[in-house]
């Protein structure tokens, strides 16, 4: 089968150079396409009731008789939470609902927020998870309550948008809806508890405190991973110089490797190398506990500081760690074996309550036979060598298994998973409908903690906001109806003419290729030949068309994947022999510059004046 596809796939590229070379003398072979018509329906995020629903009425024609009540000595999460709730609340039904604490007798209308001397506050329920909530109508009383980092301020941002039809689709994109009748249901009684209890995403909409909040995103890695400002919520945060790869911040090769080699990792041929430690030397086990006493104080805030391995392959080979390696089928073996050893240090000898987390990653995904980690140990298993061709489960079904073995090995397991790539930010992609049934199987399987790597770099001229919003909702939960949420986002995102973009994402799904890594050249995602880019374009040029000034220049970004592709592959406008071919790169590059792309790939910056005779994929620093 795998043969076959190889086979259609080279054809079918091959179809595409012959193609794109009788087009450099016969542009007019290529037919012209029409996208589809806008719609002239709304979309509607305001929850319907049935006519005979009894409803408990907040607001009429601008009008409310309600007050907001907080704590006296209320943690600031939970004052900024009735202050969002005020704030949205008069955008959406007109009314200025006044704040009071709770030293102010009780009044009938009063939405309590948080822990409170009223008497709904006997209803909270104290085992819930800090990042939980509830919602609860009393008589004429609302209750929305829950953990104070969090939670009482996720509860409000959930009310706005499940009851008042809010929306935060980017930082720069919400919806509030204008409501002649603020109600909801008399009887409503919810309660919240995510499915992930660490939620982080790095793509560059989530650098947007307001944002993560509003998203409820709870964590943070790095600083290279957006901000780490705690003036909405407090963070689940990771101290330390980074949260991965930290072996060197340990022990620093320029420092120690030229007089001691021998801390370092053994390989086949007898060398040493110092892209890893050699995790059975005593000398490194003590320089690490070193490094995590120094974090410890530097970063008391941290739930995880991270004892890693950095980014290669070149793990110790030496009789010792071998021998571990071997006897737990796994090089994860001799890490568990070290990292354990940290542990126990920091738990038993320090007194510390922070969690020391480590990779399964490249050479460590394969789970230690019988080796468990320790109980504070944080696994974070990645899926960086996985096809997003089709959900894991289906096209990596190893790797499932490790999640399977992982997880029955320890509960502190975090996922780290992508979906974009790496090598070529800005290239159709098309994996958007594997990310729910991922973060199922994550879910499912036992993961507690997910974090979604993004382009945290540049703002998409793929999906990228896309992605962003549909990984952070389905942390929170990943049994969400995706189709409506996608077609929603899609609608206010790129405006009536949206069912084009929805057209062209089945499109492109229906051109992917048989495997594809988060680091492939474009032409194994998907593969196009220039009449499938014109078509494609012509999706993107029908949406465009009907949009408002700022819908049309965010389609208009989400188009550049077709050229971004084409020009990466040399096809279409962009074949060598098309004389046309640098006037459309120098405007390819004028638009990344006019829609707000500085980077093409992870690193480096695009050249301010690339050499327009080189594919795009060529124009970083
Ligand atoms: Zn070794």
């Amino acid at each position: 089968m795998q043969l076959f596809n190889e086979i259609w796939m080279t054809i079918q590229s091959v179809f595409a150079v012959v193609l794109s070379a009788v087009m450099a003398f016969c542009p007019f072979i290529i037919p012209s396409y029409r996208g589809l018509p806008a719609v002239t329906y709304e979309i509607r995020t305001v929850p319907v009731y049935a006519e005979n629903a009894v409803l408990l009425t907040l607001a009429e024609d601008g009008a409310s008789g309600y007050r907001i009540v907080h704590g006296q000595n209320a943690y600031h999460v939970e004052v900024r939470a009735a202050q969002e709730l005020q704030r949205y609340f008069e955008r959406a039904a007109g009314a200025l609902l006044p704040i009071v604490t709770d030293t102010e007798p009780a009044a009938g209308k009063e939405i309590v927020i948080g822990r409170t001397n009223r008497a709904v506050d006997a209803l909270v329920d104290q085992t819930l998870y800090e990042d939980s909530f509830q919602i609860v109508a009393v008589g004429e009383t609302l209750l929305i309550a829950g953990g104070e980092t969090r939670g009482t301020l996720f509860g409000v941002y959930a009310f706005l948008e499940e009851f008042l039809g809010c929306r935060w689709f980017t930082p720069e994109l919400e919806v509030v809806p204008e409501l002649s009748r603020a109600v909801i249901p008399a009887d409503i009684d919810v309660t919240q508890t995510p499915a992930f209890g660490f939620r982080h995403t790095s793509w560059w909409p989530a650098q947007d405190t307001a944002w993560r909040a509003r998203m409820k995103l709870n964590g943070s890695m790095t600083f290279i991973h957006g901000s780490i400002d705690e003036s909405y919520t407090d963070l689940v945060m990771f101290g330390g110089s980074d949260a991965a790869h930290t072996f060197n911040s340990f022990m620093p090769p320029a420092v120690y490797f030229a007089n001691n080699p021998e801390y370092f990792a053994l390989q086949e041929d007898g060398t040493r190398s110092s892209g890893q430690p050699c995790l059975s030397h005593p000398a490194v086990l003590a320089l690490t506990k070193a490094g995590i006493a120094r974090w410890i104080d530097e970063y008391p805030r941290a739930k995880y500081l991270s004892v890693s391995q950095n980014d290669n392959w070149f793990y110790c080979k030496c009789a010792e760690c071998a021998a571990i390696d071997a006897a737990q089928g796994s090089p994860a073996g001799s890490m568990i074996h070290f990292v354990n050893k940290v542990a126990d240090y920091v738990k038993h000898e320090l007194g510390s309550d922070v969690l020391i987390h480590t990779l399964a990653y490249q050479y460590t995904v394969v789970p230690p036979k019988n080796l468990r980690p320790a109980e504070n140990v944080a696994i974070q298993l990645c899926s960086i060598d996985c096809s997003h061709h089709e959900p894991y489960k289906i096209s990596n079904p190893r790797f499932v298994a490790d999640v399977k073995a992982w997880s029955e090995h320890t509960d502190n397991l975090l996922i780290w998973d992508y979906n974009f790539n790496f090598a070529h930010y800005h290239t159709p992609f098309p994996d958007l409908r594997i990310i729910q049934p991922n973060v199922q199987t994550f879910y499912e399987n036992g993961a507690v903690g997910f974090y979604g790597q993004g382009n945290t770099q540049s703002l998409s001229g793929e999906f990228g906001e896309l992605r962003a919003y549909m990984v952070a909702k389905l942390m929170w939960n990943p049994y969400l109806d995706m189709e409506r949420l996608m077609e929603e986002f899609l609608y206010f995102y790129y405006g009536p003419g949206y069912k084009n973009i929805q057209k062209y994402i089945a499109f492109a799904q229906s051109r992917r290729g048989y495997t594809f890594h988060i680091g492939s050249k474009p032409i194994m995602p998907v593969l196009f030949n220039p009449f499938d880019l014109a078509r494609a374009q012509a999706y993107f040029d029908a949406c465009a068309a009907a949009g408002s000034e700022a819908q049309r220049a965010r389609t208009e970004r989400s188009a550049l994947q077709l050229r971004y592709y084409a020009s990466a592959e040399q096809i279409g406008v962009f074949f060598p022999w098309n004389s046309n071919r640098i006037d459309a790169a120098r405007q390819l590059h004028e638009d990344f510059v006019r829609l707000g792309i500085t980077h093409l790939r992870e690193g480096p910056r695009m050249m301010a004046q690339p050499d327009y005779n080189l594919p795009a994929d060529q124009w970083s620093e």
